[in-house]
């Protein structure tokens, strides 16, 4: 090893979902949201006038921080916006868990977590989820550097209930605790509500799913005025101009647009449980997901074998090879027409390889 490279920051990355690229695919693989973003972000995007683009951004994105606030209810010193949520987590870790002792996430959650740990060196516990893959609030009652999971959890789709999540932001009174709600608004209930009661209770969400804006890289966090002071300390300390113009204006439609976002929602909701029974009928099993996915296994039929072959047909999902999640198959809940044409390959699938009775 040369003398400079041992010098080197040396990380394990993330590995992101597969994006590929077929006219013909069915994309049910990173969680994206299945329907146009809504009709005044194109709006928006047209009105972006080139000339402007030769100014730097509102560093603070005032105008995008205003209609999140306005929104939720809240004061713009409570909102902290950032190039998608996994920007806003990232400054999170570096802000928030400095205390030296190991912060606590779930065994099976969000991969990305530990990699920002081991980025920026913070020591981390991961208690295990049962064996129903539910959080136990009481594994979070103990000493530590802070908390992070999600809520919906990912891959699993489970919720916490809101008095689960108050006792455990209670019983962590001098850490900070951060619920990730990515996947909240497919039928969570959120932990916003306690912002105004607990000052170490950071809530953070994202454009990217319920508001099809993945492509656009919004996230932002809610809190009290303080975390949020602190969280544009670091910012401003490491890239002033994290928002551009055009993310700014399509991210303030989006939000404008609350009944195009209800209407997308629910129709994600409806097909959800339209597919949960389908694939129950296929011999599948899961945890009740509130999710826009289902994490499922199948009681004959390995889920290598069937990720294999969906993708050869050009369906995609997410597979997680190894340790408790091996047989299992994490299937982004899209379109009703693309879950049909999706069930009806495992369908056909199940009986070609005889693993299944019809
Ligand atoms: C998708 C996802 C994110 C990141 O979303 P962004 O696209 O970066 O906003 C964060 N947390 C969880 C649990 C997710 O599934």
């Amino acid at each position: 090893m040369s003398n400079w490279e041992k010098n080197i920051r040396r990380v394990t990355p993330y590995t992101p979902g597969e994006q590929p690229n077929q006219p013909d695919m069915i994309k049910l693989n990173t969680n994206e949201n299945p329907y146009p973003p809504a009709p005044g972000v194109a709006r928006a995007l047209r009105d972006t006038e080139t000339d402007a683009l030769r100014l730097y951004p509102d560093p603070a994105a005032k105008d995008l921080v205003h209609a999140i606030a306005e929104e939720y209810g809240l004061q713009d010193e409570q909102v902290f916006v950032g190039v998608g949520s996994d920007d806003v987590l990232a400054m999170s870790f570096l802000t928030f868990f400095n205390g030296g002792k190991p912060i606590l996430f779930p065994d099976i959650t969000y991969s990305f977590y530990d990699v920002w740990a081991d980025l920026f060196r913070i020591p981390y516990e991961r208690p295990e989820l049962d064996a129903h893959f539910h959080i136990r609030k009481e594994d979070y009652f103990r000493e530590n550097g802070g908390i992070i999971f999600p809520n919906p959890n990912a891959p699993t789709g489970v919720s916490l209930p809101l008095s689960d999540i108050e006792d455990i932001v209670a019983h962590n009174q001098d850490v900070i605790v951060i619920v990730d709600e990515a996947y909240v608004d497919f039928g969570t209930q959120s932990a916003l509500p306690l912002i105004e009661k607990y000052e170490n209770l950071l809530v953070v969400q994202t454009f990217s799913k319920s508001r099809s804006m993945a492509g656009m890289r919004i996230g932002y966090a809610m809190g009290c005025p303080k975390l949020i002071k602190y969280l544009n300390d670091v910012k401003y300390s490491f890239n002033s101009y994290t928002m551009n113009r055009t993310s700014i204006a399509a991210g303030v439609a989006a939000i404008r647009d609350q009944e195009y976002f209800l209407e997308t929602c629910t129709k994600i909701i409806e097909t959800r449980e339209w597919t949960k029974k389908e694939l129950k009928k296929l011999g599948f099993t899961f945890e009740d997901s509130k999710a826009n996915f289902i994490f499922a296994t199948h009681e004959n039929c390995p889920a290598q074998k069937l990720f294999q072959a969906l993708r050869e047909h050009h369906i995609y999902v997410r597979y997680f090879p190894g340790g408790r999640t091996e047989n299992h198959l994490r299937i982004t809940i899209g379109t009703r027409e693309e879950m049909e044409t999706f069930l009806g390959f495992v369908k056909e699938y199940l009986k070609k390889e005889n693993l299944w009775k019809f």
